[in-house]
């Protein structure tokens, strides 16, 4: 068995990883690079190794796992891709919005002649987009289902959004078998909205994410420290703008806002979801309830998800109308690191107002313009125009969907035995090397790595 990295190694965009075995290509993941420019241009790169593959198989519908399927489509892939039940559900919505911005992208770049490339085309289109969908696959939770005589994959929950999953492996070599897993994004027992990530117990070798391997968030109050926010912005008359990511995030969002109301902990504060998309999503998430996390009042997540559609914002002009108003008021909207989207006009308008407030609730990655607001930048450039921050700027990393450290050493600590490697990727190099040191110190496990774009690891254990 080989492994190698395409992406999100040392880094956390552009999630792809080949396994090959008996002369079998596996892709686990095909996600978009995101972040800066120079991580954007590898999406244009050709990449003929990845249509080598036999399979795909996608842990979760975030853009930055599955966002790379319609170009891979476009390059002539036409084997299976196979995910979870309601990761299906979510691509619908995921790649044909994706696809639209591709499109609405290359047409502004056209117009307005931003682009280096003349004329400038989308990375792929609605059709790629269309034609990958009718590739996918669904299976269920925790079935082996065979690749060849000598692979199968089963997928198991790992509670980061809705469908998102461990992809396992089983291979045998003669009368030998093993088992590799790729944890994807790992979620936390901290979401309110979903049940926390299924234990491991079996594998042989591990690949595992490290967003947060540098972090812990165990004594973060979160609804208080919201409740907090919301009250200084909205008593001096402010908006607070939430960027957030319309899968997981806007769902955990939506539960937490409801809660503060019903223990009348923030005031009659009109919220808005500007965001079509989450909507869209939320939806998808309502026809899922079964596997949402039970609480003991059991419509309240629900009920919560249901407010997404009290305060429509749906065409533009409304979205541009609202960024306008002065009431106090809280607005949701995408893209999560403000990397475009609605949140932009919203940030246009309300960066500049020093009552007003812009709450991160989710990992900002370098080179994007949410890492950039949250460091502390004094002004920044949206739509070509240079926008001063005079608004405060607040964060909570409690609210991330991903696992914190003692998590995720929580989670390899309930595996009956050492792995005989343990891969870290999906991670910016400090977070990885973190959690190297916490697995190796507090584990005591020897095979610890850290790959880099392009590597290849040669699984000898068989
Ligand atoms: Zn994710």
């Amino acid at each position: 068995m080989k492994l190698k990295f395409f992406g999100a190694a040392q880094t956390v965009t552009g999630s792809r990883i080949q396994f090959e075995h008996n002369h079998f290509i596996g892709l686990v993941d095909c996600g978009l690079f995101q972040g800066s420019r120079e991580l954007r241009e590898l999406n244009w790169i050709p990449q003929l190794e990845l249509l080598k593959s036999d399979c795909v198989l996608i842990t979760h519908a975030h853009i930055d796992h599955c966002g790379y399927l319609p170009r891979l489509y476009k390059q002539g892939y036409r084997k299976p891709i196979y995910c979870s039940k309601p990761t299906r559900d979510l691509l619908k919505v995921m790649l044909m919005d994706s696809a639209k911005l591709q499109e609405e992208d290359a047409k502004y770049a056209n117009e307005s002649k931003y682009s280096h490339h003349d004329p400038a085309f989308p990375l792929y289109t609605t059709q790629d987009a269309i034609g990958c969908l009718e590739l996918v696959r669904s299976t269920d939770w925790n079935t082996w289902i065979p690749l060849t005589e000598a692979i199968s994959f089963r997928l198991n929950p790992s509670g980061h959004i809705l469908g998102s999953s461990y992809v396992q492996i089983s291979y045998t070599n003669g009368n030998q078998s093993k088992i590799l897993t790729f944890t994807g994004d790992i979620g936390s027992d901290r979401s309110q909205v979903l049940t926390g990530p299924e234990p491991l117990f079996e594998t042989d070798t591990l690949v595992i994410e490290s967003t947060y391997g540098n972090r812990s968030f165990k004594n973060e109050n979160v609804e208080s420290q919201f409740a907090d926010i919301i009250n200084e912005v909205c008593n001096r008359g402010g908006t607070l703008i939430i960027p957030a990511f319309a899968v997981g995030r806007t769902q955990d969002l939506l539960l937490i806002l409801n809660r503060l109301k019903k223990k009348n902990l923030i005031g009659n504060i009109p919220f808005y979801l500007d965001s079509p998309m989450a909507q869209e999503v939320t939806s998808v998430y309502l026809k899922n309830l079964s596997e949402l996390r039970k609480t003991a009042d059991r419509s309240e997540v629900e009920l919560a998800l249901k407010t997404a559609f009290f305060n429509p914002v749906i065409h533009p002009e409304e979205s541009r109308f609202l960024a306008q108003s002065t009431e106090p008021k809280i607005i949701i909207s995408a893209s999560g690191m403000i990397q475009g989207g609605r949140v932009l006009h919203h940030l246009k308008a309300k960066l500049p107002d020093s009552k007003s407030g812009v709450l991160f609730v989710g990992f900002q990655a370098h080179g994007t313009k949410g890492r950039l607001i949250k460091e502390g930048l004094n002004r920044i450039r949206i739509h070509h125009q240079l926008i001063p921050i005079q608004a405060q700027i607040y964060s909570i990393e409690g609210l991330s969907a991903h696992a914190d450290s003692n998590e995720l050493l929580a989670l390899m600590q309930k595996l009956r035995k050492e792995p005989f490697k343990t891969i870290i990727n999906h991670g910016e190099l400090e977070a990885s090397e973190a959690l190297k040191f916490s697995i190796q110190t507090d584990l005591g496990w020897k095979s610890v790595i850290i790959p880099k774009m392009g590597d290849i690891i040669q699984l000898d254990d068989l």
